[in-house]
């Protein structure tokens, strides 16, 4: 084969097993091989299952032999961000409370890639508890960007971007609450989609906000994406915010180019101000055009909520986040300081000042204070009323547009340590990822360029359950793209 392993696509990776031009353990050992190579620099893997992995890609090895039909995603290595539970692997959330905590089962999400007989070859490497958008907030050290080592590759699910980034699995998973896969894609230059809310099991996914988790997909290519999201999604009976809708997700994306022109794009204005970056504006208005010339209708809406969104979503979150992250006590999980506590206040006080990092103290007291007797009014039923008037603008804006088009991030990758200091400015690189959260919508983020050796992304945000048409949409830029 003319092509090396480690730059296949996941058709062209299954293409290869069944004509037997690779085996599966070979496949997997390349990104091993490449892991050892690169992840020195990079850290995107906080643990790696080889033994198990080679084990089970030998097995697949085997049903091919004995002529067996194998599923398109069968010995196909996979990273997984380290909040979602793997069965009798470490799973720490890129927190020290969680050091050497070993998963007792498998998430949904997982159950679902080892019955397609994934390789699931290591976890990634994450912000604690999946609280930031640099990794920084790793207890385990920071993930560097493969395109340039001295910059974040994004957050939370950072390690997973990078891991793709750096051709070091086929695909990855992570989670999103507020931007953690679609900013990270962006910052990396790799697809990521956060799928609608209930479109996904949560069961096995560690909590941060509940009400706006959801796990999804970072790959190479849009085709990729919709192949592993298709294979993770469904109803769950042990996830009862997951839903079975009409569409399913269509492994193979469908090629929209000419029918383009029933299809209106709506561009929010109040995400092209001066707080976006100039070399993003330009690129994202250069793919416009080129929609335009394939007959693409575009139409300039307001989303006057935008201004709200990151308030809002700085006031839910953290509500929940205080609840979620109380059963990290020293009791039932993890690691604990029992010695010489008197009672059992002071282990959780010893335990939880010891081993959570600053941002999970900083947003667990937030949490509390917005939800305290007082301030409830002030703050979390007034972020309610506002996520009211932010649902309802998207619903409006749907009603004339069939897709929204936004920057993913108002910049490319920063330096590391530029902003961990300003949690506020960290907390803008969320601005135009947050209302998709908060509305459960579905939403992409597509490599469209860069600027020096930095990647750019674009976002597309459909309406709910449509996941598939923001896949067909984001096929026809990536097509644009490499044309
Ligand atoms: N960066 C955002 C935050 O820190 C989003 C996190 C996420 O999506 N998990 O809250």
């Amino acid at each position: 084969m003319s092509i090396s392993l480690d730059q296949l696509t996941i058709k062209q990776a299954h293409q290869g097993l069944i004509d037997k031009q690779f085996s599966a353990e070979e496949l997997s050992e390349t990104y091993f091989q490449k892991i050892e190579q690169r992840d020195v620099q990079i850290h995107a893997f906080l643990s790696l299952q080889k033994k198990e992995a080679l084990a089970q890609a030998r097995l697949i090895d085997q049903q091919i032999k004995q002529r067996k039909e194998i599923n398109l995603l069968a010995g196909i290595p996979l990273a997984i961000k380290d909040n979602i539970l793997v069965k009798h692997t470490y799973t720490t959330a890129g927190s020290q409370i969680l050091k050497n905590f070993v998963a007792p089962v498998d998430a949904t999400v997982i159950r679902k890639l080892k019955e397609q007989g994934v390789i699931l070859i290591g976890k990634t490497n994450m912000d604690e508890f999946a609280m930031g958008s640099s990794t920084e907030n790793s207890a385990y050290g920071p993930t560097h960007n493969p395109h340039d080592l001295t910059r974040v590759p994004g957050g939370s699910s950072g390690g997973s971007a990078a891991a793709v980034a750096g051709r070091m699995c086929l695909g990855a998973l992570g989670s999103d609450t507020g931007g953690s896969i679609r900013q990270p894609a962006s910052f990396c230059g790799v697809v990521g989609i956060k799928p609608t809310y209930g479109r996904v099991s949560r069961y096995g996914l560690m909590a941060m906000a509940s009400s706006l988790d959801q796990i999804g997909v970072l790959a190479n290519n849009v085709d990729d994406a919709a192949i592993i999201l298709s294979a993770i999604a469904g109803a769950d009976k042990l996830d009862n915010t997951s839903q079975q809708p009409t569409f399913a997700i269509n492994p193979k994306v469908k090629d929209i180019t000419h029918q383009l022109t029933n299809l209106t794009i709506g561009l929010p204005k109040e995400c092209f101000s001066d707080q976006l970056s100039k070399p993003i504006k330009q690129q994202i208005n250069q793919v416009v055009e080129q929609l335009v010339k394939q007959g693409a209708k575009i139409k300039e809406v307001n989303l006057s909520s935008l201004e709200y969104a990151l308030p809002c979503y700085y006031i839910i979150m953290p509500a929940e986040v205080s609840a979620n992250l109380s059963r990290y006590d020293g009791i039932r999980y993890g690691n604990s300081i029992m010695e010489k506590a008197k009672n059992l206040s002071e282990v959780y006080f010893r335990t939880r000042g010891q081993y959570l990092g600053s941002e999970a103290k900083r947003r667990i007291m937030l949490g509390a204070y917005i939800l305290s007797a007082g301030y409830y009014d002030e703050y979390y039923r007034q972020a309610q009323q506002a996520l009211q008037s932010i649902k309802q603008d998207f619903a409006n804006i749907f009603k004339q547009v069939d897709y929204l088009i936004t920057p993913t991030t108002p910049t490319t990758a920063f330096r590391l340590g530029d902003k961990i200091a300003d949690p506020l400015a960290m907390y803008l690189s969320d601005l135009y990822t947050v209302s998709v959260n908060l509305t459960g919508l579905p939403a992409i983020s597509l490599p469209i360029g860069n600027e020096g050796k930095l990647p750019i992304g674009l976002q597309i945000i459909g309406r709910h359950w449509e996941e598939n048409q923001i896949l067909q949409l984001g096929r026809v830029i990536e097509k644009l793209n490499n044309d």
